[in-house]
C-alpha cells in the first residue's frame, strides 16, 4: 500500500466492506473532494474559482452567446487546472475496483477528466468534460491534451467560437448520463459517495433515491459540514486517497477470506 492507513479509518472501511460485499458492484459518486488531492481546488470554497468569477454570469450560457471571450477567461483557468493535474491514488483505486467488478458505474460531477485518464471505463460525467472541445456552429470536435493545449485557438476554422463540452448554467445536463445514474439509483444500488457534500442538484438526489429503494451508502469525506445532504450507513471519515485505499484493502480481505 502506498499510503499508511490509520487503524480507525481501516476499521470504518472494514465495516463498509462487510456491508457492500454481498451486493457488489456498487455505484460510485464523486465530487470536487476527490480532485483536491490532484491540486484542483473545488470551485466552491476558499481558493476556488467562484471567488474570482461569478458562476451565474461567467459560467452562464447566455454570457457565452453574448460575449464568449468573457466566458473563456474562466474556461481557460478550468482547462489549465485540468491539464496540469494527474489522477491521484483515489482515482486509481476506483479504476482498480472497477476492473475487479466491485464498482460500476462511476458518476462524477467533476469536469477534469481524471477518472477517464485513470482508466475508469463506465464513466458518467454528468457535468461534462473540459478536455473535450466542440464548435457549436459546425460541430467540429477536438480533445485537448498537454501537447495541443498551449497552441489551442478558441476560433474555429468556420469563424465561430468553440466551447468545452461542459454544462453551463442555463443548460440541461447530458440526458443519457443522468438517466443511467438515476436508473441505478431507482434499482436500489449501493453507493460509495466520495468527496461531495451532495449539495449540487441533481446528483444530490441520488443517495436519497437509492436509499429509498434499499440501497446502502458508504460516504468517504474528510469532514462533514452542515451542508452535507448525504445520510450514510457507514461513514469513512477520511480524505479520498486514504479512504479508498482502506476500502480497497478491506474489500480484498472480505472477498478473499
Ligand atoms: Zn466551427
Amino acid at each position: 500500500m502506498p499510503v499508511s492507513i490509520p487503524e480507525e479509518i481501516m476499521s470504518q472501511a472494514r465495516t463498509a466492506a462487510r456491508m457492500l460485499a454481498a451486493r457488489l458492484p456498487a455505484m460510485v459518486v464523486t465530487g470536487a473532494g476527490i480532485s483536491v488531492e490532484s491540486n484542483i481546488p473545488p470551485f466552491r470554497g476558499p481558493g476556488g474559482l467562484w471567488e474570482k468569477y461569478d458562476p451565474y454570469y461567467h459560467g452562464h450560457i447566455d454570457t457565452f452567446k453574448e460575449d464568449p471571450y468573457r466566458t473563456w477567461d474562466m474556461l481557460r483557468e478550468i482547462i489549465e487546472g485540468s491539464m496540469n493535474a494527474e489522477p491521484n491514488e483515489a482515482h486509481m483505486a476506483i479504476s482498480r475496483m472497477e476492473a475487479n467488478g466491485w464498482v460500476r458505474p462511476v458518476v462524477t460531477q467533476n469536469v477534469d477528466g481524471l477518472h477517464g485518464i485513470a482508466g475508469t471505463r463506465e464513466l458518467l460525467e454528468v457535468h461534462g468534460n473540459a478536455r473535450r472541445i466542440y464548435c457549436p456552429a459546425c460541430g467540429r470536435k477536438e480533445v485537448l491534451d498537454r501537447r495541443s493545449w498551449p497552441g489551442f485557438r478558441t476560433e474555429c476554422e468556420c469563424g465561430a467560437i468553440k466551447r468545452p463540452d461542459i454544462v453551463f448554467f442555463g443548460e440541461s445536463l447530458p440526458e443519457r448520463e443522468v438517466r443511467k445514474a438515476f436508473q441505478k439509483a431507482y434499482d436500489g444500488v449501493d453507493l460509495i459517495v466520495v468527496g461531495t457534500s451532495g449539495s449540487v442538484q441533481p446528483v444530490s438526489l441520488i443517495p436519497d433515491i437509492a436509499k429509498g429503494q434499499g440501497g446502502r451508502i458508504v460516504e468517504i469525506n474528510p469532514d462533514r459540514g452542515a451542508m452535507s445532504m448525504v445520510d450514510p450507513d457507514v461513514l469513512i471519515l477520511s480524505r479520498a486517497t486514504t479512504g479508498l485505499a482502506a476500502l480497497e484493502l478491506a474489500l480484498n480481505e472480505e472477498l478473499l477470506k
